[in-house]
């Protein structure tokens, strides 16, 4: 019976495609990614050596990030934020414009509360430095951003 990834609906285990391989169900094509956007250093060579060779040509890896708190967290704060993005093979993607939107998320409702929703631009290390106010929330929300880049969005807390 032919099975397919549960992510993508792509065929597994495929002889002529070398991102079939079957990861519990799911492509490596799918898994590949979420092991290299998640830090892992031997997938994150694997799917760039797949970049390389032409099998992953819509592959964007995942932002990173780091941030700062600015005077108190339990008060009215300033927090500054910086995004890096990377080009597939690791090098700085410069004049990158992407929409960063900053907000509350409500821990069991899942509703949202928009702080900001902007455009941004990498500078030429590809990296967006981005500083906004927030006032105190209450404890069933939580703060996070998320990154739109085309059809892709990459969402965060902040802890
Ligand atoms: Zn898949």
């Amino acid at each position: 019976m032919t099975k397919y990834c549960g992510i993508c609906h792509r065929e597994l285990d495929k002889e002529d495609d070398p991102l079939s391989g079957d990861c519990g169900g799911d492509c490596w094509g799918c898994i590949g990614e979420i092991e290299a956007d998640s830090g892992f250093e031997p997938s994150l060579e694997m799917v760039r050596q797949e970049f390389r060779d032409g099998y992953r040509n819509n592959w964007i890896p995942a932002p990173t990030f780091s941030y700062e708190i600015i005077g108190d967290i339990h008060k009215s704060s300033e927090i500054r934020l910086r995004i890096k993005l990377v080009r597939p093979l690791g090098e700085p993607w410069p004049n990158e414009t992407v929409e960063l939107k900053v907000y509350l998320r409500n821990l069991s409702t899942h509703e949202e509360v928009e702080i900001t929703n902007t455009l941004v631009t990498t500078n030429l290390d590809g990296v967006i430095q981005h500083d906004f106010k927030y006032k105190s929330h209450s404890v069933e929300q939580e703060l996070w951003f998320h990154i739109k880049r085309g059809s892709e969005i990459w969402a965060y807390p902040i802890r």
